[in-house]
């Protein structure tokens, strides 16, 4: 056992009762957790500023002042007793509050006397304003000076007198406690990666003497995180495809080759034949091909897929396409068997609402092998299910499953099928590394021809008429128009009275025109239902809650109006805009939002009119959500738990940090060098204790 497993309770100046808050607040148990709860962000208490200063600035970040006290008075009574002062450095005053430990700080400052004040102010009632400010005589804050963290603390641990002064001073007892921390990173990395060590990047990350140092000391952690998540997930992944054997498929035969030359609709584009290339090379190889194909919406991924599951049949395999909404599987078997019955292809289609009849005549083709290609939702998962010979799966829309059907589709043969995931929720490289981390990656980076951009415009509701007489214009030309609405599952209720008083709305608006409304809440029978009116083109508007987001094809609706756009975020946007654009005519995405929108929001929907790339946006979107909700998106299922690195602004570390795992795994598999015992140990003590590296007993 490490020192720094010692309970913290142990640690000088903390003992039992702030060891439980520190444990309850903030999971914080030994010594180790202590010291790898790091600064956010560090403030340079070199510079002072002047109160006349910071009235120009747009917004004050934490700031040091330097001045005397000219009033200073206990106001009010028991809970709401209170000091309160103004502050003057002869440039201005501001105003100082205190509502805890009042009598004692009162007891404690003189006017008349230099301070140096220290915090982040608060316009309150048009005046600035220090609540629960940091004073310090004027030499006492001489040793101040310098680079400063700012430490994650919650509302409980300030209230009981934590501040970021206590979490450095902690740290330094830690430090003081155990003087020379073992390095966890062996010498050929940091060699190769010019690493400060361990110890000194602890030391440097609680207490940098310079901007530069400090700089050094979180490259040095967040490579280190990084480095054992890539680690992790390459052992994985190189395990897997080292044990597991994959069919060959060597052939491209009567089907690929006939429905290549006689059925293709429309030649394929270069990115298309590409990701073919890579897929089939894939599948010759005896390994079993894991592959996420990204490609944004309206890129032509489902013909992709079909073509390679032709590869499948020329092998003598079954194929599976696997769907998230029964809408969207339909759509997938009317493509499917329009483009294949004529070469003699068998398709068929399994959801939930199949019936028993059907079911039954799918299960038997299935076994005898006369069933060559079967579509469906979750239903084709099922136990039941059982295929002669499945060579290929794909599975649509990836990020709507998890990790767990995804194994479930390679448990239905004794040598697990190829499998294709298919994503239209484009990430960045690096992120892809992460979340994506043991599949290959094929991306389709072109639109088929013809299509014209989407023409995305920003409303406000004082356009609304404007908005209608585009929208009336379009409807006269015989197009469809789609009409969203957000859905915030805090409130159903309210949602729903939105929606329907939308609807309404849009009814009175347009009476000539038929509308078909559909939202989640629906029964799946009604919702096809409607849905089907508006593909079918019975219905010229379609007035519905996100639940289109997802594949679905019109090419003749042109217009999407998308109400209260604020409140999405952009990647969704973006999957939403994918409805529209599909046809040759030109299509428009019209966002609407109140006239009082934040700047920032702003911004987020003047970029969705300025681009239509896929990327750029999931990019603009990680940057200004963070990373949030990636870790639920995580396909190999491994726990980040992360405290210094952010898979969304650290690309380029990440980058690095892979590049040195596959340099390691390439020359030493087994990780048997003695140098690289350390890795193995340390894999041992971040994932699991039973973490098992095949030459290690
Ligand atoms: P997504 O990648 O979003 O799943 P789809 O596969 O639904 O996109 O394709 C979108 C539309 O583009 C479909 O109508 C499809 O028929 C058409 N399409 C696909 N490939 C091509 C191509 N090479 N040339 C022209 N149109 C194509
Ligand atoms: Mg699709």
């Amino acid at each position: 056992m490490s020192r720094l497993d010692v309970d913290i309770k142990y640690l000088k100046g903390v003992g039992p009762k702030r060891a439980e808050m520190l444990n309850k607040q903030l999971g914080i148990r030994t010594f180790r957790d202590l010291l790898f709860h790091f600064p956010t962000r560090y403030v340079d208490r070199s510079v002072t500023h002047t109160i006349a200063e910071i009235r120009s600035m747009s917004e004050v970040p934490a700031i040091q002042l330097k001045g005397h006290f000219v009033t200073l008075n206990l106001q009010g009574e028991g809970a709401r007793r209170r000091l309160t002062g103004l502050f003057s450095d002869g440039t201005g005053t501001v105003e100082v509050v205190w509502f805890r430990r009042v009598k004692a700080l009162h007891d404690s400052f003189l006017t008349g006397t230099t301070y140096i004040l220290f915090g982040k102010p608060t316009l309150f009632n048009g005046r600035l304003n220090f609540v629960h400010p940091e004073i310090d005589k004027e030499q006492a804050a001489g040793a101040m000076k310098g680079l400063h963290g700012i430490y994650p603390l919650t509302e409980t641990l300030r209230n009981n007198g934590f501040s970021s002064k206590t979490f450095f001073t902690l740290a330094q007892a830690v430090l003081a406690a155990v003087p020379d921390i073992h390095e966890t990173l062996s010498p050929d990395i940091i060699a190769r990666n010019r690493l400060m060590s361990l110890n000194d990047a602890l030391n440097a990350i609680h207490n940098p003497q310079s901007p530069d140092q400090l700089q050094r000391a979180r490259f040095r952690l967040k490579f280190e995180e990084l480095f054992y998540l890539q680690l992790k997930i390459q052992h994985y992944t190189r395990r897997r495809n080292s044990s597991t054997k994959g069919f060959v498929f060597p052939r491209i035969g009567h089907y690929f080759n006939t429905f290549y030359s006689q059925c293709l609709p429309f030649p394929l584009t270069g990115a298309q034949k590409r990701v073919i290339r890579e897929i089939r090379a894939d599948m010759a190889t005896g390994r079993q091909m894991n592959r996420l194909l990204q490609g944004d919406v309206g890129s032509g991924k489902t013909l992709v897929a079909l073509l390679c599951a032709l590869i499948a049949l020329d092998n003598n395999h079954q194929a599976c396409i696997m769907a998230p909404t029964e809408i969207l599987a339909a759509q997938h078997f009317d493509t499917f068997s329009a483009m294949l019955s004529p070469i003699g292809v068998n398709v068929k289609l399994l959801t939930g609402s199949t019936r028993k009849k059907e079911r039954d005549t799918i299960h038997s083709q299935l076994l005898d092998g006369s069933l060559h290609i079967l579509i469906g939702t979750h239903a084709v998962i099922e136990d039941n299910v059982e295929f002669q010979n499945l060579g290929f799966v794909v599975i649509d829309e990836q990020h709507r499953f998890g990790v767990a059907q995804r194994a479930k589709m390679w448990r239905k043969n004794a040598t697990p099928p190829h499998v294709l995931v298919m994503t239209a929720t484009p990430i960045p490289r690096t992120l892809a590394m992460t979340v994506y981390g043991d599949l290959s990656v094929s991306v389709i980076d072109e639109l088929p021809p013809g299509r014209k951009p989407v023409q995305t415009l920003l409303r406000y509701e004082n356009n609304r008429y404007d908005v209608d007489c585009a929208i009336g214009r379009e409807l006269r030309q015989g197009r469809q128009v789609y009409i969203v609405f957000p859905l915030i599952t805090e409130n159903e209720k309210l949602d729903l009275k939105s929606l329907e008083e939308g609807y309404e709305r849009v009814c009175d608006t347009f009476p000539h025109y038929r509308v078909a409304y559909v939202h989640g809440r629906m029964k799946p029978a009604e919702k096809d239902y409607q849905m089907e009116l508006f593909a079918s083109h019975q219905a010229d508007i379609l007035v519905a809650t996100t639940v289109i987001e997802v594949g679905v094809n019109v090419p003749n609706a042109t217009t999407m109006v998308i109400e209260n756009a604020e409140r999405f975020g952009l990647s969704q946007l973006h999957q939403l805009r994918g409805r529209v654009g599909r046809g040759a005519d030109q299509s428009y995405c019209i966002l609407m939002t109140k006239h009082q929108i934040a700047r920032e929001t702003r911004r987020r929907l003047e970029l969705m009119t300025a681009t239509t790339d896929g990327f750029e946006i999931a990019e603009a979107d990680l940057q200004m959500r963070g990373p949030g909700d990636i870790e639920g998106t995580m396909q190999s299922g491994i726990a980040l738990n992360l405290h210094i690195a952010s898979l969304a602004s650290d690309g380029q570390i990440t980058q690095i940090a892979r590049e040195n795992v596959d340099f390691i795994l390439d020359n030493d598999p087994e990780l048997a060098s003695p140098d690289h015992r350390v890795l193995v140990k340390q894999m041992q003590q971040l994932f699991d204790q039973s973490f098992d590296w095949s030459n290690i007993s």
